[in-house]
């Protein structure tokens, strides 16, 4: 069993990324598996800086280890460039010149249709024969459907012909989408289960496809519900989630082991850091946590 962490370093650690990070954790070593970090650092204009480092050190200090070194999507163009031209090669790709407001417009009198994620690319430079410079690279996607089980929130399915459409794998500033990224590094580090949170549930249909595209299986994913505030948004650095801090390390365990339904023993936040993981490793059962989307932190 081979797991991850991959935290964007967008801002420094904060409870919701905790969660990932220990869940994940616990589900590989608690079998005995390996538990990977990679750091998601490719929308450079995204990034903060030192909280790449930042994430690491917090890690470090709330006893977690993992196995072999960091990686770094930025230092990984090269697999991303390859597996575009491997789809390219079978013409599953093409290029686009659209912009947002091109799309909008590309309805023609009828309203423009929201999908799961943004406006459904109705397919416009599917047949293009010039396309402009800058432009994108979009993957031809089909309406046979995608279905898969996955470990937390049961049976998910999508079309994603009438949920997404032919979506993006290369931005126009040339950087590689986060769809693409994820399942090249996933197959190329040997990921056997992924464990992250449910924000990501919506996606992972289209990072099926891809894998599949690719002739390569699907991990095992798992989707933990995530931590929203009272406003029912999800904590995240844009909703000013509180950093942690390792001087609190036992307590935030303790809360995110209590989010994840593993119910430690109340005292159990009195432990060291590395006694709350030692715990967790050994009493880790996925079936406790919760079979929903967002849980709101009281
Ligand atoms: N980098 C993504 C994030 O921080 C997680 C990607 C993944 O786990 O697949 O939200």
């Amino acid at each position: 069993m081979i797991g991850r962490f991959a935290p964007s370093p967008t801002g420094p650690l904060h409870f919701g990324s905790l969660l990932a990070a220990l869940g994940s954790y616990c589900q590989a070593k608690s079998e005995g598996g390996r538990w990977l970090v990679r750091i998601e650092d490719l929308d450079k204009p995204r990034e903060m800086t030192g909280a790449a480092d930042d994430i690491l050190r917090t890690l470090e200090n709330f006893g977690f280890e993992w196995d072999g070194e960091v990686v770094y999507q930025s230092q990984r163009s090269s697999f991303y460039q390859n597996a575009l031209s491997q789809l390219q090669t079978k013409s599953l790709i093409y290029s686009c010149d659209c912009s947002r407001k091109e799309i909008a417009d590309s309805y023609n009198h009828r309203p423009p249709q929201h999908g799961i994620d943004g406006l459904i690319y109705p397919g416009t430079c599917r047949h293009k024969i010039a396309v402009k410079t800058p432009h994108a690279s979009r993957v031809i996607v089909n309406a046979e459907g995608i279905t898969f089980n996955d470990a937390i929130q049961g049976k998910i399915q999508q079309n994603l012909a009438y949920d997404v459409g032919d979506f993006v794998l290369q931005r126009a500033d040339g950087l590689c989408a986060y769809q693409l990224a994820v399942i090249v590094d996933d197959i190329e580090q040997g990921i056997t289960h992924v464990l992250r949170g449910a924000d990501l549930l919506d996606s992972t249909p289209r990072q099926i496809y891809l894998q599949q595209l690719l002739g390569q299986p699907a991990p095992q994913y798992a989707h933990i519900p995530v931590a929203s505030n009272a406003a029912h948004e999800k904590l995240s650095k844009q909703t000013l989630a509180p950093a942690i801090h390792t001087a609190h390390a036992s307590t935030m365990l303790t809360q995110a082991l209590n989010f994840l339904g593993q119910q430690p023993p109340k005292d159990l936040s009195n432990h060291s850091a590395n006694d709350i993981l030692q715990w967790a490793k050994q009493h880790w059962d996925i079936t406790k946590i919760a079979k929903q989307r967002s849980i709101v932190l009281s």
